[in-house]
């Protein structure tokens, strides 16, 4: 054996005895996963879509871009083609069967009820949403309606009757106060139609704001108390006030809301990788979880196996990296960490098919 090999067997062994999980991951064979969180992107005017100053001055924004698979230089029209056919390939590429459940993006409403571009960061209309779906089986609707619009309820009813199998809002961007007891008709709505609120949780990170308070979970008891599935994105893993963090008052309401659960999107980002990893380590909680990629940001560098150092192999980590498709590196990190089957699967409930 010469320097190199025994350095990279040591090495391997020594990572292999700090992880028990590895061998039970190995067992996770999954047969379908739903990824209930990639967001539909859009910038032309003719699919209805804004990409707003703001946004595209945004750090994120400008991360993002060099990683996507899409000419730049193209008109508005080709770049949303080009998002769409990349989102496609992806999808139809991955070696388990796949389903993405694509996510629409209201706009900030003023006190009129009426669209304000200028506070809105980026809009991609339900419209839009439902004509991407409509061209692939791998794609189902997570339309976005903000409760402040005038014809809110209308909206809801509408995008419901066209197959919506949830609803999206980020609250931090789109200025929604889910404590407000007017949107008590919308909640009603959701409960008696059984389609599930997925809420961004915590701190806003890649999106412009309007009031970062706005992402506290505790501000969904309302809609639970009205029998509504609340599915809070990300689990509200960052962000926090003087009564403590959002984290963990999700779980202190995991406890008490039953019809409370939480996505698992983006907690493999380098800033987010303690709290996947105390879902590792109180595995019974995953089964009040979602999987979810957030879909386009895992094509970015804030991804990546070698964060899980102890949790995985070397020899894992670098077969994972050699992954080229995100969506497909995503998933396969996700289950040598020892996520289990069920929560790939649980999106199947949302889609009616489980
Ligand atoms: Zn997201």
């Amino acid at each position: 054996m010469n320097r190199r090999n025994f350095l990279k067997t040591s090495s391997m062994g020594f990572l292999g005895s700090l992880v028990p999980g590895i061998i039970n991951a190995q067992k996770n064979n999954v047969s379908e996963v739903v990824d209930i969180h990639m967001h539909l992107i859009g910038e032309s005017q003719s699919n209805g879509c804004y990409l707003g100053p703001r946004a595209r001055k945004s750090l994120s924004y400008k991360m993002l871009v060099p990683f996507l698979d899409i000419n730049r230089n193209a008109g508005s029209d080709e770049i949303d083609r080009q998002y769409v056919k990349m989102l496609r390939q992806k999808v139809e590429s991955t070696s388990i069967p796949y389903i993405g459940i694509l996510i629409a993006m209201d706009g900030v409403y003023n006190k009129k009820g009426e669209l304000d571009f200028d506070r809105t960061p980026y809009y991609v209309p339900n419209e839009y949403l439902f004509k991407v779906c409509a061209e692939s089986t791998s794609f189902f609707p997570g339309a976005s309606v903000n409760p402040n619009r005038k014809d809110a309820l209308d909206e809801l009813e509408k995008v419901i009757e066209n197959g919506a199998v949830l609803i999206k809002w980020l609250p931090n961007s789109q200025n929604i106060n889910p404590t407000d007891s007017r949107h008590i008709d919308f909640y009603r709505i959701l409960a008696e139609k059984d389609i599930p609120l997925l809420v961004h949780g915590g701190k806003e990170h890649t999106v412009p704001v309007e009031d970062q308070s706005l992402g506290n979970p505790e501000h969904l008891m309302l809609p639970l108390e009205e029998g509504v599935t609340v599915i809070v994105a990300h689990c509200a893993d960052t962000g926090g006030d003087k009564h403590g963090k959002y984290f963990d008052r999700f779980l202190n309401m995991l406890k008490t809301s039953p019809n409370l659960y939480g996505d698992i999107s983006s907690l493999t980002f380098l800033h987010k990788t303690l709290k996947l990893r105390y879902f590792l380590n109180h595995p019974e909680l995953f089964d009040r979880l979602f999987y979810g990629s957030d879909f386009p940001l895992i094509s970015t560098p804030l991804v990546s196996s070698f964060y899980f150092l102890g949790k995985l192999s070397l020899r894992n980590m670098f077969q994972i990296e050699g992954i080229d498709n995100d969506l497909e590196r995503n998933l396969t990190l996700n289950r040598k960490l020892g996520v289990p089957e069920h929560c790939f699967r649980r999106g199947t409930e949302l889609l009616k098919l489980g």
